[in-house]
């Protein structure tokens, strides 16, 4: 029970609410959270189209949200149209 400290506690369920998107205070009713983290709804968005995401139905990369498509499938999906094994053959 060495981990179980009320210090280690409190700060698991109180958490420092900071926005992993702009680095400010996260209140309760602005926040979503995904990724493991608290974010503020409008910045929990794709870090490449910018869309805005819903907590829980979005890719993940690196600790950034990400769509799923296109943006993730463009930057982290297969590469290419070539489909691994047969589809590499241009004859
Ligand atoms: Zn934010
Ligand atoms: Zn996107």
């Amino acid at each position: 029970m060495l981990f179980f400290s009320a210090a280690s506690f409190s700060s698991f369920s109180g958490g420092p609410n900071i926005c992993p998107r702009c680095n400010k205070t996260v209140y309760f009713a602005e926040k979503v959270s995904s990724l493991g983290k608290n974010w503020h709804r409008p910045c929990l968005r794709c870090e490449r189209c910018s869309k805005t995401l819903a907590p829980g139905s979005h890719a993940e990369h690196d600790g950034q949200p990400y769509c799923h498509k296109p943006c993730y499938a463009v930057l982290f999906g297969p590469k290419g149209n070539t489909v691994p094994g047969r589809g590499n053959v241009s004859s």
